[in-house]
């Protein structure tokens, strides 16, 4: 016999379920939420700490989102749109510290200066433009220049450290960047849910979705306990997949027609990671450096303070890497389960324009330690093999769509799926990730639950003053907004400019 109909049924325990369970609390108390999700644990596949890099994208490093015109002119929009985003993270985090739902900031977000580094004489030109753009512009102008080794020195030592003086390097640095522990931050969320009786579901699988006459969804749950398996019926009025890279094949199951031709190239991460505690000491930042040619910004390498559990460490990666699975913890079946009739052909296009891709996920299975260390150099040239130590990250699972004129597509950003009758809805795609959650879920319920649209709009500017404003346009406003996010959550930095 199935559960009672539920308002919302959240699949999967990610930061992106936790985030819109808290919001759709905050605007109607009186809904029935569950949870179900398959590990033991919520927060455990790719929002756990050590499964992402835990930068809090904000555009002020990632070269990827500034690109050079024609004219030779830098346009910044994808990362004062990246900026903006994170602006209203930043708030609805100050906001539920401010509720007491959130603990202590340190305990999930932490000021990490964000710079960028450049190498040789074209980048470091590059660079300098870049950051003559950026630092006009309010939302970068804490954003600092130097190609001076000595000052570089000062900002990050193990990047100058044993560099030979004739390479031209130059970096930037913002001190407004932060880093974030999106597990701790999952886990958060899901115990004060649980005090607001929503129902956290562990162990349990959601295989199988129905329409049932009335419009509702049925799903059916694999339940595992110490000795058995069960399976329960659940309805539901709105079902949203936060299932990470498995939130496809939910929605392959619910049968939607949106969801037709899509498909998902899954990319693996490994990291280097440094507990020395002499090597920690002497670093402070996450600098950015350039995606090696034909890579996307997922491959985007990068030397990172990590601040976990109060604990400091530091990060090297991401080496990229071909893995058939959908989720760290899914099958070696995922990708050739997901093949339908109809997105085989957007894959295949998709693989056959993305061949330079294709061989650098398929070489770095292959890359020796030797080579990843040689990657590692190159920001940290007296790096010591002893010190860092590989770990496996979590799985990305990129977007692959239909194009009418290409056949099919790859996509890196993410993507909101959902019914025409918003009764079912997924975000597809990682990248930037868990930074922009908010944005992305403000989709979701403009999508899903349009008429309530009026209703919600004070309730959720509550959380998010800025909501529906641009910052990028309204430099008070921005000055006044990161001054008080920054307040309220420990993070460096008056705004200046
Ligand atoms: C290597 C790497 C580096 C990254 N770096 C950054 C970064 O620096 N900054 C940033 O902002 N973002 C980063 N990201 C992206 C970010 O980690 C993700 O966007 C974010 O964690 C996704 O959250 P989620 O809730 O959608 O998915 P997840 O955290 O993966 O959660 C999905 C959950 O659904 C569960 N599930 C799946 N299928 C089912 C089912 N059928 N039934 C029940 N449960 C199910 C899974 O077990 C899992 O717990 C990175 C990601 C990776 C992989």
């Amino acid at each position: 016999m199935p559960l009672r109909p539920y308002d919302v049924v959240l699949i999967g325990g990610g930061i992106l379920s936790a985030t819109l369970a808290t919001l759709i609390k905050h605007l109607e108390p009186s809904w029935t939420i569950a949870v179900y999700e398959r590990l033991p644990e919520v927060g455990a596949e790719a929002s756990a700490a050590w499964n992402n890099a835990g930068t809090g994208h904000a555009g002020l490093c990632e070269l990827d989102y500034t690109t050079e015109k024609a004219d030779g002119s830098i346009d910044i929009e994808p990362a004062l749109e990246l900026n903006e985003q994170f602006q209203l993270t930043r708030q609805l985090l100050a906001s539920l510290v401010g509720a007491g739902i959130l603990r202590d900031p340190a305990t999930f977000i932490n000021p990490v200066p964000h710079m960028t580094l450049a190498r040789g004489r074209a980048e470091v030109d590059f660079l300098r433009r870049r950051h003559e753009t950026m630092s006009a512009h309010h939302l970068f102008a804490n954003m600092r220049f130097s190609d001076d080794p000595a000052v570089i020195g000062e900002w990050a030592p193990l990047l100058t450290a044993g560099r030979a003086d004739s390479e031209p390097i130059a970096a930037t640095r913002d001190i407004t960047g932060s880093d974030i522990d999106f597990g701790e931050l999952t886990g958060q969320l899901f115990h004060w849910l649980r005090w607001q009786d929503v129902e956290i579901h562990r162990n349990c699988e959601v295989r199988g979705l129905r329409r049932n006459n009335d419009g509702t969804w049925q799903l059916r749950v694999d339940w595992r306990t110490d000795n058995d398996r069960l399976t329960r019926k659940v309805d539901a009025r709105f079902v949203f997949a936060g299932a990470g890279g498995g939130a496809l094949k939910i929605l392959q199951r619910a049968g939607i027609p949106e969801v037709q031709g899509y498909g998902l190239l899954p990319v693996s991460g490994r990291f280097l990671r440094c507990d020395d505690p002499d090597t920690i000491a002497r670093h402070d930042a996450k600098v950015y450096g350039r995606s090696p040619a034909g890579a996307p910004s997922i491959a985007m390498p990068h030397l990172g303070t990590r601040i976990v559990n109060g604990e400091r460490a530091l990060l090297f990666g991401p080496y990229p890497g071909a893995n058939p699975r959908f989720l760290k913890r899914g099958s070696l079946f995922d990708a050739p389960a997901s093949m339908r009739p109809d997105n085989i052909q957007p894959l295949t296009a998709a693989l056959k324009q993305n061949k330079e891709l294709a061989w650098l996920l398929v070489s770095q299975v292959a890359s020796t330690r030797k080579k990843k260390l040689a990657a590692l150099r190159e920001f940290v040239p007296e790096a010591r093999a002893e010190d860092w130590t590989m770990i496996t990250a979590g799985q990305r699972a990129q977007i692959v769509k239909p194009d009418s004129e290409q056949g099919g597509v790859l996509e890196f950003g993410t993507e909101v799926v959902a019914a025409h009758d918003g009764s079912i809805a997924a975000v597809l795609g990682a990248t930037p990730g868990a930074s922009t959650v908010p944005t992305v879920l403000m989709e979701v319920l403009e999508r899903c639950f349009p008429r309530y649209s009026r209703l919600w709009e004070p309730r959720l500017r509550a959380l998010m003053p800025t909501l529906g404003q641009s910052l990028a346009k309204d430099a008070r406003l921005a000055r006044q907004t990161m001054a008080g996010t920054a307040e309220a959550l420990g993070l460096a930095g008056r705004v200046v400019g």
